[in-house]
């Protein structure tokens, strides 16, 4: 099973596709998460990436496929994935597009378009905390930990992300609307695009995406609960050859 996420910043990608890779099987790959990780730990795809990040704007093609390239080609995607992130230009698509039918022989199941509108994604973004141990997502208001500023999971330090202030958010909503929204036409024309609305309780849209994503799943669907356990599979990658 392939499927790529698709949505504006905010839009619950990450939030969601805890629980759909974790419900299918398939490994989360984020690229969001695989480029904050090398940036973080001071890797050389992290200094490459590290300025583009900062202001908001699409770290380049080259460096972003090598990357996706190396983390596809790793053992436990071999069976499928659920893409955070990527493609986020048309571009970036059809060079997954190449790839997949290149060196696997294969191509995307589906992509998940998450709707959500602007000023709800503004809301989200500017109350997003992340947990610097799991990588899990909170919000300080939708979802709040017991204890402010400290993951319920793992006990982890939860910090605001430097591109989720108030201008880096506007220039991403429109970086994503020039850049990524095209994908959606892309997609639909290729006849693999479904949406959902992504609005009102995480609950709710995780059996609305797994409802929506059904027909085109192989697996036995049983009955989704959120607490089955099963934690995302966050790529965390070793430095690519570029
Ligand atoms: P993305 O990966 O698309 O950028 P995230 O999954 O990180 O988005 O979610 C952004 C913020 O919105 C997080 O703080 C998350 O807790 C919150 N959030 C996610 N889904 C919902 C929802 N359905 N309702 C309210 N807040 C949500
Ligand atoms: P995200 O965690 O998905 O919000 O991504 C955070 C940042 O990482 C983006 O604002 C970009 O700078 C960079 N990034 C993530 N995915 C991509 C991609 N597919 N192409 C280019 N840049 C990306």
């Amino acid at each position: 099973m392939r499927i790529v996420l698709v949505g504006p910043p905010g839009a619950g990608k990450g939030t969601q596709a805890q629980f759909i890779a974790s419900h299918l099987a398939i490994p989360r790959i984020s690229t969001g998460d695989i480029f904050r990780y090398n940036v973080t730990t001071g890797t050389e795809l992290g200094r490459k990436a590290r300025e583009f990040m900062e202001r908001g704007d699409l770290v380049p093609d080259a460096v972003t496929v090598a990357m996706v390239r190396a983390r596809l080609a790793e053992e436990d995607a071999q069976e499928g994935f659920l893409l955070d992130g990527f493609p986020r230009n048309v571009p970036q698509a059809e060079t997954l597009k190449k790839l997949l039918a290149e060196d696997w022989d294969t191509r995307l199941n589906v992509v998940l378009e998450l709707v959500v509108e602007t000023d709800e994604v503004v809301r989200r973004l500017s109350g997003r905390r992340t947990c610097r141990r799991c990588e899990r997502v909170w919000h300080v208001l939708y979802d709040p930990p017991a204890r402010t500023g400290v993951c319920d999971d793992c006990g982890g330090e939860l910090f605001q992300r430097d591109d989720d202030s108030e201008d880096t958010i506007r220039h991403r909503i429109e970086v994503y609307n020039e850049q990524t929204a095209p994908l959606v036409s892309f997609y639909a024309d290729e006849g693999t695009l479904i949406g959902i609305d992504a609005t009102g309780p995480v609950e709710e849209i995780t059996s609305r995406a797994l409802a929506a994503l059904r027909p085109f799943v192989r697996l036995p669907f049983t009955t989704f609960h959120q607490n089955d356990g099963g934690s995302s599979s966050v790529s965390l990658l070793p430095t690519p050859e570029l």
